[in-house]
């Protein structure tokens, strides 16, 4: 199979790890990937948000299969445009990838199907945005309606916050704050069939303890030791496969990752949003533990045969990943800083990357979360100092990293309400 994976990030490197070492993959490309992504994969320079770029590689390439890791291309319509090729794509079509592209789109689906979610107000002016925090009270949750590489939401106790956050959004959901800890839930699913992966948590906020903004995603582990038992069927049961089904009752199969941001709250489980991609940084440690080969998986989905494909395997143990992010991450990261220590990353971990770039034989930093440090081990406590380990080795001016990640879970400090 020749695959060609688009997108640059941590993500993909990950996805392009585990397509690497699939054996039926014969060749592998990615556009435009990343300085780390080179030396598995060939590169080809794509503005990602060109669908018909997108589209014209694939076939220039004569790929069997395009994997979309980042979700403004699918939002844009790039899985509808490689279709049209001829070519099978894992990842919805842009109808589909509306899940994640509306905060308003995804309310009104998982009310139709009946899915557990933050009550919530789609507000259009500043007089229903009042109307919608006084219902609610604090603390308040306010969305931005669109894309916002997970720094539209603002969750603040500070009602002027709020109020000022609305102003800056175009269409803004408002939504009953959740209590309890998030997991994240991965399905694959080619629109009928649902297969989910193990769940994982991932750290949103920039600083320890969850201080700071908001950001892409600052760090993640799985499995979680914490969980309930039978959460993954329960999910699968009341989220995943009503949501799958009412997509495809709409006529708008969703076919590739449907990604699950659950709030375990004091009155169940409750969904926080839907993504329509791998999340970032949750694929670096769920495909460090998936044993099946993950090309044949992912061209099932988007062939519509996952029903036939055998039960998924995974390793024991855990993954933990640590982002180390630009000085300046999230509101403005600092680029073009020469990264050291790569090659000095103590196995079991690995440097996954996300923003690099080579430059005269070296590799500079070229976006905010610079590089993922990945590692398994058999127990949580083994895979987190590894981790860390690999992170003490690198060497970039001002970069910054959570000291905290799978902490709380390692101390049997995550509680979830009953
Ligand atoms: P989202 O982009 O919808 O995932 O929101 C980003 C983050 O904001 C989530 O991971 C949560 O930590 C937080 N968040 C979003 N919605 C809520 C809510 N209704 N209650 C509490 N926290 C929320």
């Amino acid at each position: 199979m020749k695959v060609l994976v688009i997108g640059g990030g941590a993500r993909e490197h990950a996805l392009c790890l585990a397509l690497s070492s699939d054996p039926v993959v014969e060749e592998l490309h990615c556009a435009p990937g990343n300085a780390g992504i080179a030396a598995i994969a060939e590169l080809h320079p794509l503005d990602v948000r060109d669908t018909v770029a997108t589209a014209t590689v694939a076939a220039q390439l004569g790929v069997d299969l395009v994997v979309v890791g980042p979700e403004i291309p699918l939002v844009a319509g790039a899985a509808d445009a490689v279709r049209a090729q001829g070519i099978a794509c894992f990842g919805p079509s842009r109808a589909a990838a509306q899940l994640e592209g509306s905060k308003a789109f995804a309310k009104e689906v998982m009310a139709s199907a009946d899915v557990p979610t933050a009550a919530s107000r789609v507000c259009r002016d500043q007089r229903q945005v009042a109307g919608a925090l006084d219902e609610f009270g604090p603390p308040y949750v306010v969305k931005d309606d669109g894309l916002a590489a997970g720094k539209g939401v603002l969750v603040t106790t500070d009602r002027d916050a709020a109020t000022a956050h609305a102003a800056h959004c175009e269409r803004v959901v408002v939504e009953e704050f959740l209590d309890g800890p998030e997991v994240s839930l991965f399905a694959i699913t080619d629109g009928v069939t649902v297969v989910p992966l193990v769940p994982a948590q991932d750290f949103k906020r920039v600083g320890d303890d969850d201080a700071g903004p908001n950001t892409g995603g600052m760090g993640a582990y799985a499995p979680l030791p914490w969980v309930p038992s039978g959460l993954v069927d329960e999910v699968t049961t009341t989220v995943l496969q009503p949501t799958v089904d009412e997509m495809r009752r709409r006529g708008t199969p969703f076919a590739g990752l449907l990604y699950a941001g659950l709030a375990l709250t004091s009155k169940g489980t409750r969904v926080v949003e839907f993504n329509a991609r791998f999340g970032d940084p949750e694929t670096q440690v769920v495909l460090a533990l998936l044993k099946t080969p993950l090309a044949g998986l992912l061209h099932a989905a988007a062939t519509g045969t996952l029903s036939q494909h055998p039960p998924l395997r995974w390793g024991d143990g855990f993954a933990v990943t640590v982002v180390v992010a630009a000085s300046g991450y999230p509101e403005q990261p600092r680029t073009g800083d020469v990264i050291n220590g790569l090659a000095a990353v103590p196995g079991p971990a690995y440097a996954l990357h996300a923003g690099t770039a080579a430059r005269d034989g070296e590799v500079v930093s070229s976006g905010g979360r610079v590089l993922s440090i990945t590692a398994t081990a058999p127990t949580l406590q083994d895979a987190r100092d590894a981790a860390y380990a690999g992170v003490a080795q690198i060497r970039l001016e001002g970069a910054h990293h959570r000291a905290d990640i799978a902490l709380k879970a390692l101390r049997g400090e995550i509680v979830v309400p009953t």
